[in-house]
């Protein structure tokens, strides 16, 4: 016996390394879906019935229940910025999904990976426009452990959406891959590569659009909007992800990979039918059994199977329950008006600086910021505070004045009139001028310097725009539904179980950061889970 252990000493480092487990594993998947609420896991466990789908987690995993975003901007860019970066808006500066950059464009917004210098590859009608990480002003996870091993660790990002590939993964990896929301085809752009690798392109000239199509029974129409909001597509993209893992032998290589995998479906469908739907519990027992399969698609085809992977599982964000639902049990509910309140602004400031000339003034453009034109303003000798205050003031009364007559018959268990709760200008949150609260402090994590002018609206409550005259629903607040997602780890360094500490999406990056030794991301603010990690990895391995 002292003469094996004697030899097993003697192989060193690299050999004791490459056994089952230890501080460097061969993978390390960061696992996102996406609007995947915090309650989910537990409302619909007893439907979990396979080995390896969510019950890797929370059955062979550390299930952290109770994470919150904290934050108020609860959309999914800067929520995959905040998973890659383990920093908030005010450390990786992703605000929203897209706004207006009227230096880039007069007629449409830009999105958080819009890079015109960056064609796209691949057969996008939208080529042109681009993609990149350019606007994600901090490092990844998987950047600094391929900065850790001189460029020799694979990171790779994939998602049905651009901006969730992308920003997930970061700056330094050797692709990120989505699809183009027409067709479904999968595509890059020329920030990775000049043409697709060989393998993308055998996969998108198969039959599996079609496949996917076909078990989605839509043969026709947009690719991500139809089929998207179907467990097919989770399926589909399971399938491009297996096809990637095994093009790129990622888990083979003598460092550590990285993946980020975002699924888009359970957001795609959840807008239209919120959160209490039958049609979302049946996406989230659909994908159950695909995760199992992906699982045990790692175990074969990872060096030492999955004992040497590490998976972290999180949401981008929450979703509020749908108003028309939640007005049902009595809640107070709206669908908050926000283009008749835009307009009724716009109404306003031209006939109170401008009178009849029609000047826009109000942009508009994704809550929780309403973004104003500083041009329209600075031409009427307003600065940037001037105008923002102009329009906080304003907005209580619009809002009021576009619901006028609307609700004159009270029904408490009806949807009721849309509200503010607080608007901050740009100018007081750059200058930390908040409420010293909790909720002060969630909205200048919200900070951005994108957007140019603009001012940060709250509405009350279970109050969305749009949503399908409230039976759809959104996120966008700091109200906990919006913040609240799971989060769990699974991987040798974790003790299973069911942890009821408060933990943050930030703590992926910090905790991966912490366990793989490498420094963590540029702007981190994320926690090392300790209460979860074995004691033997808590030492230098
Ligand atoms: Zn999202």
């Amino acid at each position: 016996m002292a003469a094996v252990v004697a030899l097993l000493f003697g192989l060193g480092l690299d050999a004791a390394h490459a056994s089952a487990y230890d501080a460097r594993p061969k993978l390390v998947v960061i696992l996102v879906l996406d609007q995947f609420r915090g309650d989910y896991l537990d409302r619909y466990r007893a439907d979990f019935k396979t080995e390896d789908g969510f019950n890797l987690f929370l059955k062979k995993g550390a299930y952290f229940p109770e994470c919150y975003y904290d934050y108020g901007n609860t959309m999914t860019a800067p929520g995959h910025s905040t998973i890659g970066t383990g920093a908030y808006t005010n450390g990786h500066n992703i605000g929203v999904n897209e706004w207006w950059d009227l230096s880039r464009s007069k007629t449409a917004m830009v999105s958080s990976v819009q890079d015109a210098d960056y064609p796209l590859v691949g057969a996008s009608a939208d080529a042109a426009l681009g993609a990149s990480p350019s606007n994600e002003l901090a490092s990844t996870l998987g950047d600094e452990v391929v900065l850790s091993t001189g460029g020799r660790a694979k990171l790779f990002g994939v998602s049905l959406k651009d901006r969730a590939a992308i920003l997930t993964s970061g700056h330094a990896s050797q692709a990120a891959y989505w699809i183009d929301h027409v067709t479904g085809r999968w595509e890059s752009s020329t920030y990775w590569m000049k043409d697709l690798p060989g393998w993308v392109k055998t996969f998108n000239s198969s039959d599996a659009v079609e496949r996917a199509r076909k078990e989605a029974g839509i043969p026709t129409g947009n690719f991500y909007e139809k089929v998207g909001a179907t467990p097919a597509a989770v399926e589909y993209e399971l399938h491009f992800t297996k096809a990637l893992v095994e093009a790129e032998k990622l888990g083979t290589h003598d460092v550590t990979d990285v993946l980020t995998l975002s699924i888009s479906s359970t957001d795609i469908l959840g807008h239209a039918v919120g959160p209490d739907s039958p049609e979302q519990r049946k996406m989230i027992d659909a994908i159950d059994p695909q995760l199992d399969d992906f699982f045990r698609f790692l175990n074969t085809h990872v060096d030492g199977g999955l004992a040497n992977v590490w998976v972290s599982l999180t949401g981008d964000h929450g979703v509020a329950t749908s108003p028309a639902t939640a007005a049902k049990e009595g809640m107070p509910a709206a669908v908050f008006p926000y283009a008749a309140m835009n307009a009724e602004l716009n109404k306003e400031l031209d006939a109170k600086l401008t009178p009849g000339k029609q000047t826009k003034f109000v942009l508009g453009g994704e809550l929780p910021f309403v973004q104003i034109d500083g041009e329209s303003f600075a031409a009427e000798k307003m600065n940037e505070r001037a105008a923002e205050q102009m329009v906080a003031g304003m907005i209580p009364g619009a809002l009021a004045e576009v619901q006028k007559g609307q609700f004159s018959t009270p029904d408490s268990h009806a949807l009721r009139p849309a509200t503010v709760r607080h608007v901050y200008t740009k100018v007081q949150m750059a200058a930390a001028d908040l409420p010293n609260t909790e909720e002060g402090r969630l909205i200048l994590h919200s900070y951005t310097t994108n957007g140019g002018w603009w001012v940060y609206v709250t509405p009350g409550f279970n109050q969305v725009p749009g949503g399908h005259g409230g039976t759809g629903t959104s996120h966008f607040s700091p109200y906990s539904y919006d913040r609240h997602v799971p989060l769990a780890f699974f991987g040798g360094p974790f003790v299973p179980g069911t942890y009821l500490e408060q933990t943050q999406p930030v703590d992926i990056a910090a905790t991966f950061a912490a366990l793989l030794r490498v420094n963590r991301p540029s702007a981190c603010v994320g926690r090392v889970v300790t209460e979860a990690i074995r004691p033997e990895h808590e030492a230098v391995p």
